[in-house]
C-alpha cells in the first residue's frame, strides 16, 4: 500500500483527500520510484474539475514528478536503483513514426502520466524505465519537478517551435504567469532580446527579476503600438502567445516580416478573429505548441542546473494539503509553481 491524493467525485479543490492506495509493482521494463516532489499545473486543477475529455474520478494526478528509483524490473540496469530522476510525463509507444523522429509529443499512442491515473500526488509511480530521465548532480528535486513542465513547455515553445536564435526579439504576451517567466529565462539562454508583455503592473517586478529587458504594461491589452516603437518600426521576430483571447490581433501586428507566431494559450476557449491580409503581407507563421519531447527534458535540466534558468516556486506544500494547493492555483494568488513535497 502507499498514500496518495486523489478524488471521489469532479468538484472544488476540497474533493481532493489523502487516501491509502494499492501500490503497483513494476514490471521487467519498469522502475519504482519514491516521488520527493510532483508540480501543481493547471491543467490537474481543469482535470479534478471534470473539465478535460476522458478524465475520471479516482485517478492519481500530477505529471511534474521527480524522485528516486527504489526498485526495478529484470530488464533494467540495477545500477539504476538509487538514480535521481524525473518522469517523462508521456507514456509513448516508442515505435511510430513521430516517436523514432524523436517527437513523443505527437505520438498517437501515447498518454500523459496522471491525467489517466499512476501520478505524482502519491509515494510513488512505476513507470517504463525509458521515461526516468537522470538529474544533473546539484539540482534539487523540487527544481527538477519542473523541467517537465513549465521549464520544458517553455523549451519545446522557444527553442523547439520558434527555433529562437541569438540576437532575435521575442515578445512574450502573459509574461507573469508561471508558463511566460520560464519562457523569459529560457529566451535569454540563447540571447534573445525579450519583450514581455504583461496587464498587470503588479507582475512588473517579477517580470523584470525573470530578465526581461524591455516590459510592456498593458491593462488595455494595446501593446503593439509599443512594440514597434521599441523595435524601431522592425517588430518581433518571435511571438510566444500565452493568452490569446483579446491580445492575438495586436501580436500580429507587433510581427516583423516572416516573425513566427507560437500559440499556447487558451484562456478564452473560443475562436478568434485573424486578419488574414496582415498574414500574407508580413508572412506570418503560426503554430501551436504543447507538450516537451524527451530532448526538451533534458535541455530544461540542463538549464536548470547550469542556472540559466531559476525555477519560480511560489510554495511548497506537504502531499496532504493538495487541495491548498489547487486553492492557491485557482484564485491566480501564486507566482510561479506551486510544488507538492513530503507527507
Ligand atoms: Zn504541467
Ligand atoms: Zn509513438
Amino acid at each position: 500500500m502507499m498514500r496518495a491524493v486523489t478524488f471521489r467525485a469532479f468538484g472544488g479543490p476540497e474533493v481532493l483527500e489523502a487516501v491509502e492506495v494499492e501500490r503497483s509493482e513494476p514490471g521487467i521494463d519498469d522502475v519504482l520510484v519514491r516521488i520527493h516532489a510532483a508540480g501543481v499545473c493547471y491543467h490537474d486543477v481543469l482535470s479534478r474539475a471534470g473539465k478535460i475529455p476522458g478524465g475520471k474520478p479516482g485517478r492519481i494526478l500530477g505529471h511534474e514528478i521527480a524522485g528516486e528509483i527504489v526498485a526495478a524490473g529484470a530488464n533494467v540496469v540495477p545500477a539504476r536503483i538509487g538514480e535521481r530522476v524525473v518522469i517523462y510525463q508521456r507514456l509513448f509507444c516508442g515505435t511510430c513514426g513521430y516517436c523514432l523522429a524523436g517527437r513523443q509529443d505527437l505520438c498517437r499512442n501515447s498518454r500523459v502520466i496522471g491525467e489517466q491515473g499512476g501520478g505524482g500526488y502519491a509515494e510513488f509511480a512505476c513507470v517504463p524505465v525509458r521515461n526516468a530521465i537522470r538529474i544533473p548532480d546539484g539540482l534539487d528535486m523540487t527544481a527538477a519537478a519542473l523541467a517537465v513542465c513549465p521549464v520544458g513547455t517553455s523549451v519545446r515553445a522557444a527553442l523547439g517551435v520558434a527555433a529562437l536564435e541569438p540576437g532575435q526579439t521575442v515578445l512574450i504576451t502573459g509574461a507573469g504567469g508561471g508558463l511566460g517567466l520560464h519562457q523569459i529565462q529560457v529566451a535569454k539562454s540563447v540571447q534573445a532580446r525579450v519583450i514581455a508583455v504583461t496587464s498587470s503592473s503588479d507582475k512588473v517586478e517579477s517580470v523584470r527579476a525573470a530578465g526581461a529587458d524591455e516590459v510592456v504594461v498593458a491593462p488595455d491589452l494595446k501593446f503593439s503600438g509599443e512594440v514597434w516603437r521599441l523595435t524601431g518600426k522592425q517588430g518581433a521576430d518571435v511571438v510566444l502567445e500565452n493568452v490569446v483571447t483579446g491580445t492575438f490581433g495586436e501580436s500580429l501586428r507587433s510581427c516583423a516580416q516572416h516573425a513566427s507566431v507560437v500559440v499556447l494559450g487558451n484562456i478564452g476557449a473560443r475562436p478568434i478573429e485573424l486578419d488574414p491580409g496582415l498574414v500574407i503581407m508580413r508572412r506570418i507563421r503560426i503554430a501551436g505548441s504543447g507538450n516537451a519531447t524527451f530532448k526538451d527534458v533534458r535541455t530544461a535540466l540542463h538549464l536548470l542546473a547550469s542556472g540559466a534558468v531559476k525555477p519560480i516556486i511560489g510554495h511548497i506544500l506537504p502531499f496532504p494539503q493538495a487541495a491548498q494547493a489547487h486553492a492557491l492555483m485557482e484564485r491566480r494568488a501564486v507566482t510561479g509553481r506551486v510544488v507538492l513535497a513530503g507527507w
